[in-house]
């Protein structure tokens, strides 16, 4: 009977750790080791997201952003771009394991999370239309969604809509991913005037998705927006 009981969890993969695949109690995603062990990121650039040594203070900006500062107040990513994290976005966007954006969502809850409580609105990076078609899902609003649910904050992913297609940004050079992003975003009615947004992604590379948001955001009357990212990636690794 217990046998069987462990065959039925392994066979429709519940209560296992989703890295080591040791059984878990039911609801459980990672054992404590294996969350331990994930490719956290320590130390970045407020205004980046770049990696770099822990004691360089916390909010100061990389000479980059210094000189060019972005439209967003902030970037917090949970994790580099790297092993088991880049197979488990992989596998989110492309193989439809949604049971992993909550997974990976509560994570970024967990650690993500202002500690000023300053948020007034969660919301995901949107699709354009066609391609949220194609996939039957956005990714980042599978994230987003247990975010807003555990930090009790109201989630909006009807004002940011994506109003050109663009091609993916993977392949491009900086100054072309640029210009394909340009104008890319609009916001619908008033919902985002006056408050606090903190903008959920994937991924952030190079940051120009975020700021392109960021602007149509702002010209609608967003009073800050801090861009809560998944992972950060290097150029080529996206
Ligand atoms: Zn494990
Ligand atoms: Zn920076």
């Amino acid at each position: 009977m217990v046998d069987n009981w462990l065959n039925i969890r392994q066979f429709f993969k519940i209560g296992h750790c989703l890295s080591c695949c040791q059984p878990l109690s039911l609801f459980e995603d990672f054992c404590p080791a294996c969350v331990d062990s994930l490719p956290y990121m320590q130390s970045h650039c407020p205004g980046c997201g770049e990696s770099r040594p822990d004691q360089i203070g916390e909010n100061l900006l990389c000479g980059q952003c210094q000189q060019t500062p972005r439209p967003f107040a902030s970037v917090r990513a949970l994790f580099h771009y790297q092993r088991p994290v880049a197979t488990y976005i992989q596998q989110l966007k492309y193989r439809r394991r949604l049971d992993l954006a909550r997974t990976l969502g509560l994570l970024m809850a967990k650690h993500l999370k202002s500690t000023d409580k300053t948020v007034d609105l969660i919301m995901p990076i949107p699709l354009h239309r066609s391609r949220l078609v194609g996939r039957g899902y956005n990714q980042a609003l599978e994230l987003a969604r247990p975010i807003a649910k555990k930090l009790a904050l109201p989630l909006d992913y009807k004002s940011l809509v994506r109003t050109r297609k663009t091609k993916s940004q993977t392949k491009l050079s900086i100054d072309a991913r640029r210009k394909n992003i340009r104008h890319a975003f609009a916001v619908l009615g008033n919902k985002v005037a006056g408050k606090k947004i903190a903008l959920i992604d994937d991924v952030f590379t190079t940051g120009l998705t975020a700021e392109a948001a960021t602007h149509a955001l702002r010209k609608s009357g967003a009073t800050s927006v801090e861009c809560w990212v998944l992972a950060r990636a290097g150029l080529g690794q996206d």
